[in-house]
């Protein structure tokens, strides 16, 4: 049996409890499938039934055979990415205690810790992730009408939510683009005495800091263990926002604080990082059994992610483990408490208007 055959043996399993669906951005045409954006791309007729038959969430026992020339157009379709093979979701933790993932964007946890997210999987406590800009008329990839944007962001989210094992919730905040009517260039190069030093930055922090707010109380009745936010590598506006609010909210509430290594600007020569992790200690978390739930996973988000961008990410992942051992990097405060957590206790809210 080939590679692919006996990756469809395994979607096969019935314990698996796996499905295959079309990713949201495609619709079944007669000669293929059409992009949201109206684009046709062609098909075999093998690949366009399976690929028409996936558009609703299909089990593992529903599909074609190992072997089969059906199973084969499956593997190409899995292979391009228009199908994704999904796990079945995570519920509420299995035990109380959980992280709380302040993601700046739709994509961000899933690009810095995809693979630290599904490598802990098996532990049963999935994090929360908190996408804060979570909405953006930014398009980086697939082109679709701006109507459909949001949604589309939406269920990519949800499905790399499936892969990786995470709950998300959105808070609908603007991005930095569409709020401050700023270039792509002009977001990049914030730092922190920037963003506090100007009015328009304190009005945004003042936003995140409440939109977080009954977030955090939820969380800490819930026994929430860490809060993990973005070190701000490269600067953007809505990155550096996220690592204030969560300094201001870790102080409040005594749980400990730990920064993600901002990718794919961390993978690159641009940015240097030095300046959003000076003082902290960094640490490696080993990602070789996760790798391919976070390539899968960052697949998905066809709208703002290209190829060379993934590919940028997961080469990271090898240079700063080692070839064998891929990992995501993050940074905390040196001797930081590992536990400081004020469960369930009162805290002076860091939102101004509750001061
Ligand atoms: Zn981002």
């Amino acid at each position: 049996m080939n590679d692919r055959g006996g990756s469809i043996a395994r979607l096969r399993t019935p314990t698996s409890g796996a499905t295959v669906r079309l990713l949201p951005h495609y619709q079944p045409h007669p000669a293929g499938l059409r992009t949201a954006g109206g684009r046709i791309l062609p098909l075999p007729p093998e690949q366009r039934a399976l690929a028409a038959l996936c558009q609703v969430e299909r089990r593992a026992d529903e599909l074609p055979e190992a072997g089969s020339a059906e199973a084969a157009a499956l593997a190409a379709l899995l292979d391009a990415g228009l199908l994704v093979r999904l796990p079945p979701p995570v519920g509420s933790p299995l035990r109380e205690r959980y992280d709380l993932i302040l993601s700046p964007h739709i994509d961000d946890a899933a690009l810095s810790l995809g693979g630290t997210i599904a490598a802990a999987r098996p532990v049963g406590r999935p994090p929360l992730v908190v996408n804060i800009f979570s909405r953006q008329t930014y398009q980086e990839a697939l082109r679709v009408p701006p109507a459909q944007l949001d949604a589309l962001a939406a269920e990519e989210d949800a499905l790399a939510a499936r892969i990786l094992g995470y709950r998300a919730l959105h808070l609908g905040l603007p991005g930095a683009q569409d709020r401050r009517e700023l270039k792509l260039g002009a977001v990049f190069g914030w730092t922190k005495a920037r963003v506090l030093d100007g009015p328009a930055g304190s009005a945004d922090l003042d936003a995140v800091l409440s939109a977080l707010e009954p977030v955090l109380q939820r969380a800490a009745q819930d026994g929430c263990m860490r809060i993990l936010a973005p070190a701000g590598i490269g600067g953007h506006l809505d990155h550096v926002l996220t690592r204030i609010a969560a300094e201001r909210w870790a102080a409040a509430t005594g749980l400990p604080l730990i920064f993600f290594e901002d990718l794919p600007y961390g993978a690159t020569s641009v940015f240097d990082g030095a300046g959003a992790t000076g003082g902290l200690e960094p640490r490696l978390t080993n990602i070789a059994s996760a790798l391919g739930s976070k390539r899968a996973a960052l697949r998905v988000y066809r709208t703002r992610l290209r190829d060379h961008q993934i590919d940028a990410c997961l080469r990271h992942a090898a240079t700063i483990g080692a070839p064998d051992v891929p990992a995501e990097r993050s940074f905390r405060q040196p001797h930081a408490a590992l536990e400081g957590l004020r469960r369930g206790g009162q805290w002076t809210s860091p939102v101004p208007s509750a001061l």
